[in-house]
C-alpha cells in the first residue's frame, strides 16, 4: 500500500502533524543537522519537525567526510560549535547566563542513534576540533521514542530546543508542541501493546 504524504509537513497523510504546527521560531544561531542517512526515512524523524519550526536550519544528509566537505567549508568562516558531550565541552546552564558563554553563530547538530553517531564522529576527524557545547542539566524527556543510550537521552529536536533555550532564550514550547502532536499521530491507531514497543524502542 502506497502512502500518501502530506504536501507541507511531508509526513504520510494518515499522521500530518500541520495541526501541531505554528509560526517558525526565528533562531539567530543557525542550526546545521548532519544527518544519518538511516534516519531519513525513521517515521520518528525529529528533524522533519525541526524544519518545520525554524526559519535558521539546514540539513545535511551523509556520514563521510566527502559528504559533509560542502557544508564543512562554510563552517569554516562561522564562528560554530557542535553540540556534544565531550570532556571539553562548555556547559550552557541558565537562559540568562550570557557572561563567558562562548560565541556561536552556527551549532551543528548530529542526528543518528549512538551507534551512527559514533560512527560519524570516528570518519570525520573535524568534528572533534570544533568547540563543543553542551549543557548542565537536562531538560525532562519530552520524548520516550529513541532509545536510551542516544546521546543526551534526548531526541535531536529536544537537544536543539534545548539549546536555543539556553543560548537566545528561545521558547521552546512550540517545538515541543510539534513532538508531542508527531506522538500523538504516530500512536493513535496503535494497539496499546503495539504502543508501549514504539514508545521503547527505534
Ligand atoms: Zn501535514
Amino acid at each position: 500500500m502506497k502512502r500518501t504524504l502530506c504536501n507541507h509537513c511531508h509526513f504520510p497523510e494518515q499522521t500530518c502533524v500541520c495541526n501541531f504546527l505554528g509560526e517558525p521560531l526565528k533562531n539567530h544561531c543557525k542550526i546545521v543537522v548532519l544527518q544519518h542517512p538511516s534516519e531519513v526515512k525513521v517515521a520518528k524523524n525529529t528533524v522533519r519537525l525541526l524544519s518545520l519550526q525554524l526559519s535558521n536550519i539546514e540539513v545535511v544528509v551523509g556520514e563521510s567526510e566527502t559528504d559533509f566537505a560542502q557544508v564543512r567549508e562554510q563552517l569554516h568562516t562561522s564562528r560554530c560549535a557542535l553540540l556534544y558531550p565531550s570532556e571539553s565541552a562548555a556547559a550552557l546552564s541558565a537562559p540568562t547566563e550570557k557572561v563567558n558563554r562562548p560565541v556561536i553563530e552556527t551549532l551543528v547538530v548530529l542526528d543518528g542513534t549512538w551507534k551512527k553517531v559514533h560512527k560519524m564522529l570516528m570518519l570525520n576527524p573535524w568534528l572533534m576540533g570544533l568547540p563543543h557545547v553542551s549543557f548542565t542539566n537536562l531538560p525532562k524527556n519530552q520524548y520516550h521514542i529513541r532509545k536510551a543510550e542516544q546521546a543526551f537521552s534526548l531526541s535531536t529536536l529536544e537537544a536543539t530546543a534545548h539549546f536555543l533555550h539556553l543560548y537566545e532564550a528561545a521558547s521552546p514550547e512550540p517545538l515541543y508542541r510539534a513532538l508531542a502532536g508527531m506522538i500523538e499521530q504516530q500512536t493513535r491507531l496503535m494497539p496499546e501493546h503495539v504502543k508501549q514497543r514504539y514508545l521503547r524502542d527505534e
